[in-house]
């Protein structure tokens, strides 16, 4: 049965190859279906595998921790289009597998949706599971977060692999507490950077102790609910970090973890965390250092994500924002930019973006700095536009341009630094618009 079942797949594969088509999650939904829903318990897999799950880098966190093994001559599968739901990572096997389902790596390395954590890891025995944070993200498609949480908890309640956990969310940090059995949760943690606060600075989630329900106290807040927090009744939040990440300087960027300097081409303080979870897999797993030097300090992305553009002569940055903490942290990179600038938001509501967009009562537009005028565009321009009035934006600064093209033009007819904000299916189709604007009147596309 299973063989027929993998060769059906196969054949699905195949087929759509013969036409030319990427595979993506189809091949594992008609699995899914065939197998009702224990698609990925078909395959068999020796190798250790190890998942990234969060809310936010769990792409770059992926991307870095496959590097780590490649680069030691290791043969890796990773799910690098970010097919990261059951259905995807299902397809992915039925790429690599034999005719009986047996997957041959050194090294499975999966980023992993937050909600597929225990459908898949019911069925594959995962090794390491590295959690990143946990932020209200696309609520429609995930449902409330402590939802979300309480799943991915219950899944460590039996979990007894290494848990590699941000200690400086609590929202991830509580996770340790789920199998006092396991003996191998590890915190990976940052100290205070240049930028960090004494008071939350955004609306946010986890201030309150989800074990006794008292108010967590923090010693700072790097972004968001992300900082040193402890629980001054039950103690939720004293651990001892497996890796620190210290000396975290942005503006060169350089920051040190497990006492050795990294210097990275990223400048943001997302960055660094992400680049920390990396070094803790790295020491799990007795990565040479040189290709952890080697893996981190030339990791970048290209994928509207601080994306750099020269347009004409004005230098803009692209950031995809899906969710509030997105989009707070491009403001606050916009902050720490000396001198004046102007913001471009494009806001779609496409049904991969969640169609819910009031996601952005959450964006935190009262700390603007020297941000002297706002163009808004996309499906929702309008909505976007409104969010930013009602912050106390003056309505005179904000322009309307919900073509695209428009957007851009309108963005960059006057000189001085730019910023584009994009969600998440308004990214690509920006990008094209700073391209075929950079086409016309001269620029650079970068990164
Ligand atoms: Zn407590």
């Amino acid at each position: 049965m299973n063989r027929i079942l993998i060769l059906t797949g196969k054949a699905v594969v195949g087929i759509l190859r013969l036409f030319r088509r990427n595979a993506g999650n189809l091949p594992g939904i008609i699995l899914w279906h065939l197998t009702k829903g224990k698609a990925c318990s078909m395959f068999r897999v020796d190798c250790p595998i190890i998942a990234v799950t969060g809310t936010n880098g769990k792409t770059s966190v992926t991307n870095c921790i496959a590097q780590l093994f490649e680069q030691s001559g290791k043969k890796i599968i990773i799910n690098r289009e970010g097919n990261n739901l059951d259905t995807g990572i299902c397809s992915l096997l039925l790429r690599y597998c034999d005719s009986s389902g047996k997957v041959d790596a050194d090294y499975l390395i999966l980023e992993t949706d937050e909600s597929h954590v225990p459908v898949v890891y019911s069925q594959l025995k995962l090794e390491t599971l590295i959690v990143l944070d946990f932020f209200r993200d696309q609520l429609d498609r995930n449902g409330e977060m402590e939802t979300l949480i309480q799943k991915i908890n219950g899944f460590c309640k039996t979990f007894e692999g290494n848990l590699i956990l941000n200690g400086d969310d609590p929202n991830t940090a509580r996770l340790g507490r789920a199998n006092p059995a396991n003996k191998n949760v590890k915190y990976f943690h940052a100290e205070p950077y240049a930028f960090a606060t004494d008071t939350i600075y955004e609306a946010s989630e986890g201030r309150f102790c989800p074990f006794c329900g008292s108010s967590l106290e923090y010693d700072y807040y790097q972004y968001s609910h992300i900082g040193r927090f402890r629980c001054p009744k039950c103690g939720f939040g004293d651990y001892k970090p497996y890796i620190t990440a210290s000396g975290i300087d942005l503006d060169k960027p350089v920051f040190t973890a497990d006492g050795h300097e990294y210097s990275t081409k990223l400048n943001s303080i997302y960055n660094v965390y992400n680049m920390t979870a990396v070094v803790a897999a790295a020491k799990l797993y007795g990565i040479e250092q040189s290709v952890t030097d080697s893996v981190i300090n030339n990791y970048t992305v290209n994928n509207g994500r601080m994306e750099k553009f020269i347009l004409g002569d004005r230098e803009t940055t692209l950031n995809l924002a899906k969710n509030p903490v997105g989009a707070n942290m491009t403001l606050r990179v916009m902050n720490e930019q000396n001198g004046e600038k102007e913001l471009l938001f494009v806001l779609n509501d496409n049904v991969a973006d969640g169609l819910d967009v009031s996601w952005i009562w959450d964006i935190n537009f009262t700390i603007f700095e020297r941000v002297t005028r706002v163009v808004t565009s996309g499906t929702r321009a309008y909505d976007i536009a409104v969010r930013i009035k009602c912050s106390g934006y003056p309505a005179e600064k904000i322009t309307v341009r919900p073509e695209l093209d428009d957007a851009v033009e309108e963005l960059a007819k006057t000189p001085g630094r730019k910023f584009v904000i994009a969600n998440y299916t308004a990214v690509q189709p920006t990008r094209s618009a700073l391209k075929r604007y950079i086409a016309k009147h001269g620029g650079e596309c970068g990164e």
